[in-house]
């Protein structure tokens, strides 16, 4: 029998992603572009060999797979995925399906779902999360494309994504590019998250200063609660590892840079063309930069020292580790109400209709920022699927009710005791400016009319759009 599925790159998560699909009963046909690591991956697939079809050719693969056929491309994202497009086309018949299934930018998933338009086949941007083992047991599905090219491939997708008390946590999201992006803004999502972990473990280290293993037990704690999530229980494994070679924390001894690819970066972009503030998630991607500067910074530690301020001290230890609990937990719904902000933006202007409820809803397993927290934001939206934004729920009101007062308390003692807290610090300013119905851009507009005479509205609606400014006018 013909395969049901093709997949082509086996990478990391191209093989496992592969097998996966496999194990679950589908037969695949497989090629990569350096045939040794096909016969590598075939050799090592065990049972699995049953249900794939290692293929040295193109012309081979394209002919192992079941009409309309879908051909999953996992590589290296960017440029290789037009060539391999552009290398690939030419076997293909009407109504075949191309599935870009790596971390593509969304604007290149529409570019190229409208260049496949008029050739009779068609383009999936799908968005993976989860790393290698999600790919290989379970990863979140974000698919964009046409309704009907879903369904050829949803029953394969369906049985190998991850579940949440039996959801399965794969969806069709809408037209072109919208997999993609709701893939490139739970990146964005997830930096925020990991870089608002970091803040707090900074806090307990330079401020408390506890040292790696018992910040670890923090975060043990912190997953039996309300945080209970993915990164945190990583976090918690990460601080408590020891170095093989030395003995020591390993977290004590990895060099504070960290890397990014891109998405994080892309949801910013993406956030600004569309005027939505995400703001969290901006503080998230400018902390990696920063950190990258590591030569920078050591010179400028040297030069300005760090901050005048005296010992770190707190009253009651235990209550400030309980603020720094309730402060995260503040901070995180600030950053995903910023996440599904931009994405309610996008999908009026790229005419996508996303849905909300079910975004949030495959995002509860498989994916990094999976997490019980998850599974309350589906009631949310789905109780309120008009909200104008998360925090406007009932329920998430309420959290942020409850919350936002330790997050206060934390950021004050993050700014006082001279400990970099921006990502936490931004997630307070949103709320403080978001919950505030007079605010100060009266100023702002003041300001420019007094300079460009870009006229005001006014409070009283009197048809009166310029200040008294006199000579200052077009000055
Ligand atoms: P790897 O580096 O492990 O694998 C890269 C694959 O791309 C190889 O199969 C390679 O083939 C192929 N490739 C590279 N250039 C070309 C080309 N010009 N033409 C054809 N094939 C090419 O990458 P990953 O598996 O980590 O990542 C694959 C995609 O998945 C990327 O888009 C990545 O961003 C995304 N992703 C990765 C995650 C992760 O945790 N690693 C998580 C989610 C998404 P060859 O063997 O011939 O070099």
């Amino acid at each position: 029998s013909q395969a049901e599925i093709g997949l082509i790159g086996l990478g990391v998560m191209g093989s496992n992603l592969a097998l996966n699909i496999a194990e679950k009963g589908n037969k695949i046909a497989v090629f990569n572009r350096t045939v040794e690591a096909t016969h590598k991956f075939y050799a090592e697939a065990g049972e699995l060999q049953g249900q794939i079809v290692p293929c040295d050719t193109i012309e081979e693969f394209v002919a192992a797979i079941r009409p309309p056929r879908p051909i999953i491309i996992m590589i290296k994202a960017g440029e290789p995925v037009d060539q391999q497009m552009k290398i690939l086309e030419p076997y293909l018949a009407k109504g075949d399906i191309m599935i870009d299934a790596g971390n593509a930018n969304f604007r290149d998933t529409m570019r190229r779902f409208d260049a496949l338009k008029d050739s009779g086949l068609t383009f999936i941007g799908m968005g993976v999360s989860g790393g290698e083992e999600g790919a290989r047991h379970g990863p979140s599905i974000m698919v964009g494309g046409t309704e009907d090219s879903y369904k050829r491939v949803e029953t394969v997708l369906t049985s190998i994504a991850a579940k949440y008390d039996n959801d399965p946590c794969v969806a069709w999201l809408g037209e072109n590019g919208a997999g993609h992006f709701v893939k490139t803004i739970h990146n964005g999502i997830e930096y925020a998250d990991m870089q608002m972990i970091a803040e707090i473990y900074g806090i307990l280290r330079d401020g408390l200063k506890m040292t790696a293993g018992e910040i670890g037990e923090v975060f043990g704690a912190w997953n039996k609660g309300r945080l209970n999530s993915y990164l945190i229980e990583i976090t918690e494994k990460v601080l408590k590892a020891a170095d093989p070679l030395t003995g020591k924390p390993i977290v004590d001894l990895i060099l504070d840079k960290a890397g990014q690819k891109g998405t994080g970066k892309w949801s910013v972009i993406e956030a600004q063309n569309m005027g939505v503030p995400a703001t969290a998630i901006e503080a998230a991607v400018a902390a990696r930069s920063i950190s990258s500067a590591k030569d920078e910074r050591e010179a400028a530690e040297k030069i300005l020292g760090l901050p005048d301020v005296g010992e770190f001290k707190v009253a009651d230890k235990a209550a400030f580790i309980k603020d720094l609990e309730n402060a995260l937990l503040a901070a995180k719904i600030g950053a995903y109400a910023q996440g599904f902000a931009v994405m309610s933006a996008a999908s009026k202007e790229f005419n996508w209709s996303l849905p909300m409820p079910t975004i949030a809803k495959i995002w509860r397993a498989g994916c990094i920022i999976r997490s019980q927290f998850l599974d309350e934001i589906t009631t949310a939206f789905t109780k309120a699927p008009d909200a104008a934004n998360l925090i406007v729920t009932p329920a998430f009101a309420a959290m942020v009710k409850e919350t936002d007062g330790a997050l206060r308390r934390v950021v004050s003692a993050a700014a006082l005791g001279g400990l970099p807290a921006p990502a936490l610090a931004s997630a307070l300013g949103y709320f403080d400016s978001y919950r505030r119905g007079r605010g100060t851009a009266n100023v702002i507009q003041a300001q420019r009319d007094f300079f460009g005479a870009h006229g005001f509205d006014r409070v009283d609606g009197a048809d009166a759009h310029h200040g008294p400014w006199g000579s200052g006018l077009n000055a």
